[in-house]
């Protein structure tokens, strides 16, 4: 399943200002409301599409790393469990509900309906908070993905009470104030006709229900701090400094909330040989002057151990070979770079009398003065390929 380019879900240019990003999303979401097309599965798939769209190009840090990265720097990566941003209508109400608000009469609370299709009203829902990590890889990792074991310390729901913040034997109440809503309504009279508006219950602070007898353990909150060991599926080709998420794996939230996510920043454990360039490597090779001018076969260092390649006769220094596929995969699937081996000639820094005496003489055969032909691209030559 592809996704659809987020400038183009929300139909803006990629240059567009964040009060146009905000505009276009509110168009949508008010066109594809779940109020206004009710058992319309593809209208509530426009509507979750274009929030997670305005979720990313909203946020400069998400925008920037989407504008980079594409999908696969905001979460997207195919598979590995992560999430594909994903968002449930829960979410999308909780995140932007203050988007539809102000003199549309669409106020979060103000529906005449739940909007998730329910018989009660949609209740505050507590969130917990992201968790970010950091997890360093070789290249080696990168190339291929990887599963690491990371022990995290977080928040994880009660124990004793399972979550709920009640002493054990003990039940949370319905709260008398809202009568378990969360909400508390009343009529007004707009342009747009007669609106119920709501605000969060007071007593309860929305979630519709109190404790009366606190859980000991974790003083009526629901979660204590643990530790937990996560599994992270790395996908193939990620990058230095690309963040992936993983949905609903970072703190739990108080009172059976929605847990907050995993933020897993890619870092890279710079290799001894190789330099990363995007999906290519590249490799210095030293070759000594005989090697060079009398041919040979050596080993280069790849991800996955080493190639052996071949010297010609009569290679010169700067000369670049291109081993084609022996790169990095693309995080988005598309192909493998290439290994680019950068030949070196190697000048001897010391000779002995014999070495030096065989030298001079070479020095003035003919073959060794230099000549190079319009083959023979300078180093000036190809830096200006490599930025033209
Ligand atoms: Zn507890
Ligand atoms: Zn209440």
């Amino acid at each position: 399943m592809s996704k659809r380019d987020y400038y183009d879900v929300l139909g803006v240019s990629r240059d567009a200002s964040q009060a146009e990003i905000k505009k276009a999303y509110r168009k949508l979401a008010i066109k594809y409301h779940p109020d206004k097309n009710p058992d319309n599965k593809d209208a509530e798939e426009k509507f979750k599409e274009a929030a997670e769209a305005y979720e990313v190009l909203s946020n400069p840090e998400k925008r920037s790393r989407y504008d980079q990265f594409g999908h696969a720097g905001v979460g997207g990566a195919a598979g590995g469990g992560f999430s594909g941003g994903g968002m449930s209508m829960e979410d999308i109400f909780n995140h932007f509900g203050d988007i539809f608000g102000g003199h549309f009469g669409f106020g979060s609370g103000s529906f005449g309906g739940n909007p998730f299709g329910g018989s009660t009203r949609r209740r505050h829902v507590n969130r917990g908070s992201n968790l970010r990590v950091r997890v360093k890889l070789t290249l080696s990792e990168m190339a291929h993905g990887v599963e690491k074991k990371i022990k995290l310390k977080k928040y994880v729901p009660c124990p004793a009470c399972n979550g709920t913040g009640a002493e054990k034997g003990s039940q949370p109440v319905t709260c008398p104030t809202c009568h378990g809503t969360g909400q508390v309504t009343r009529v007004t009279n707009t342009f747009l006709g007669q609106m119920q508006t709501s605000s969060t219950c007071p007593q309860c602070g929305g979630e519709g229900q109190i404790i009366t007898h606190k859980c000991p353990v974790c003083q009526g909150h629901g979660i204590v701090k643990s530790e937990e060991v996560v599994t992270i599926n790395i996908p193939a080709g990620v990058n230095d400094g690309m963040q992936l998420s993983m949905s609903g794996k970072g703190n739990a939230a108080a009172h059976g909330g929605i847990p907050g996510d995993l933020i897993v920043l890619i870092e890279e454990i710079p290799h001894p040989d190789l330099k990363r360039d995007g999906n290519n490597l590249l490799y210095d090779l030293y070759v000594s002057f005989p090697d060079a001018a009398l041919g040979t076969s050596v080993d280069v260092p790849t991800v996955d151990g080493k190639a052996r390649i071949k010297l010609s006769a009569g290679t010169q220094g700067g000369k670049v070979l291109r081993l084609k596929g022996k790169g990095l995969p693309d995080v988005n699937g598309y192909g493998r770079g290439d290994l680019l081996v950068n030949v070196n000639i190697w000048t001897p820094r010391s000779l002995t009398h014999e070495e030096k005496r065989i030298l001079e003489k070479l020095r003035d055969s003919s073959n060794f003065k230099p000549s190079p032909t319009s083959k023979d691209k300078s180093y000036f030559d190809r830096m200006r390929e490599f930025f033209s």
